[in-house]
């Protein structure tokens, strides 16, 4: 694990990325629900080609609506975009570089490892606090989990 916050953010989001690309692809969909009371009952997800998790006790599929709508919205092709924006941002505050804050406007040396890199930055690696090796040092001012 790496002390270091942005080798440490690049790592999250490089990870992040692999496990998407390793699932099963395409664009996945809520299939029709089954009722509950049916031992094959719940909610299926299912991906261009593929089931991705079958309904209910078969397969191991999701009961809650919700539940499968969020799994939906964060399908493989959506997680990858997701990662491949948050690495062209990185990509963006690589150099020296001027950001600005509502309270200031610095100029930040990204990639020097001693400092607390920008606030951007701060933030992209706030949205992986949940991960571990995070570090409470690292959060941007004001911001609470
Ligand atoms: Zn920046």
């Amino acid at each position: 694990m790496t002390d270091d916050m942005l080798s440490w953010l690049r790592e999250q989001i490089e990870h992040r990325v692999a496990v998407a690309r390793a699932a099963t692809q395409g664009s996945w969909k809520i299939g029709e629900p089954l009722p509950y009371s049916d031992p094959g009952g719940g909610i299926s997800i299912d991906g261009d080609d593929d089931e991705v998790a079958g309904p209910g006790h078969s397969g191991g599929g999701v009961w809650k609506q919700e539940d499968a709508a969020h799994i939906t919205f964060n399908d493989p092709r959506q997680v990858i975009a997701d990662c491949e924006a948050a690495l062209s941002l990185i990509k963006l505050h690589d150099d020296l570089h001027d950001c600005v804050t509502p309270t200031s406007s610095q100029v930040f040396p990204a990639g020097d490892k001693d400092e607390i890199p920008c606030p951007v930055l701060q933030r992209l690696a706030f949205s992986y606090r949940h991960r571990p090796g995070y570090r409470p040092e690292w959060a941007p001012e004001g911001a609470t989990s």
